[in-house]
């Protein structure tokens, strides 16, 4: 039985004032929720500021990248070591927006993969396909591509306690959602894929879907079969979205 998990990327949204309050509505609204793991991925620069604030609650914390070096000279870099320190526990990795922006290509996602696991904390892979490649057709490909860059590379076993989310980049912060159906069958596609590496990895992994969930559409997104929680970004900033959404994960 896996854990649905609903974790929210503020990307680069937030002042102190509004990561303070909107923390505290978060800790009041999903503290009766039992059966899901709720993560927030702040800027890195309110890490410290929200894991202060999140002490003593279930609320866990993701960062929204990591360097794959420990340290030396990579400008605007945070390490696995500093993430440690602020106790964040996952980390997004190859998030289409770093694709697409900050020439993140599948191997650089699959060493930075690597390197999370490395230092303790859970890679969340993100993958999906572009609207040209999903008119195309190309779903599966793109995303038999990027699995299997960290397949090729480290093997199965680097899937071991590691999270998917399957965000489609025509759905992403553009108020089209993937239907429940065509959500499921993607997330179907990429737990065979890990199974026939190993299948008992494959039944553990979650796979997270992505792409404007919101309180009105995540009940039918959860409920499908291999859709363990979401990724969720413009939501995650509303305080009432963002805990009925958790909500509908408590199924
Ligand atoms: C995301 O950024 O991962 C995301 C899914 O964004 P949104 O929910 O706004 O589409």
């Amino acid at each position: 039985m896996r854990q649905p998990l609903v974790a929210g990327n503020w990307k680069l949204n937030g002042t102190l004032a509004s990561v303070r309050e909107l923390v505290e509505s978060l800790k009041a609204g999903v503290g009766a929720i039992e059966n899901v793991e709720v993560a927030v991925c702040p800027p890195f620069v309110y890490i410290p500021e929200v894991s202060s604030l999140l002490a003593g609650s279930k609320i866990v914390m993701g960062s929204q990248n990591m360097s794959r070096h420990l340290a030396g000279a990579y400008t605007g870099e945070v390490s696995g070591p500093m993430l440690n320190d602020f106790g964040v526990k996952y980390a997004l990795i190859g998030h289409s927006e770093r694709r697409a922006s900050y020439g993140e290509t599948d191997e650089k996602a699959a060493r930075k993969f690597v390197a999370v696991k490395e230092h303790g904390l859970v890679p969340i892979l993100c993958v999906g396909e572009t609207l040209v490649e999903h008119e195309r057709g190309n779903t599966f490909g793109v995303v038999k591509r990027q699995i299997d860059a960290v397949l090729d590379f480290f093997g199965v076993e680097a899937f071991d306690g590691a999270v998917i989310a399957y965000e489609p980049v025509w759905a992403i912060g553009t108020g089209k959602t993937a239907t429940p159906e065509q959500a499921q069958s993607v997330h179907e596609y990429i737990r065979g894929r890990i199974a026939r590496c190993d299948e008992e990895i494959a039944s553990r992994i979650q796979i997270l879907y992505g792409g404007s969930v919101k309180a009105a559409n995540a009940e039918a997104l959860f409920s499908q079969p291999d859709i363990d929680g979401g990724l969720v970004g413009g939501a995650s900033l509303d305080a009432d979205e963002f805990i009925a959404i958790c909500v509908a994960a408590n199924q």
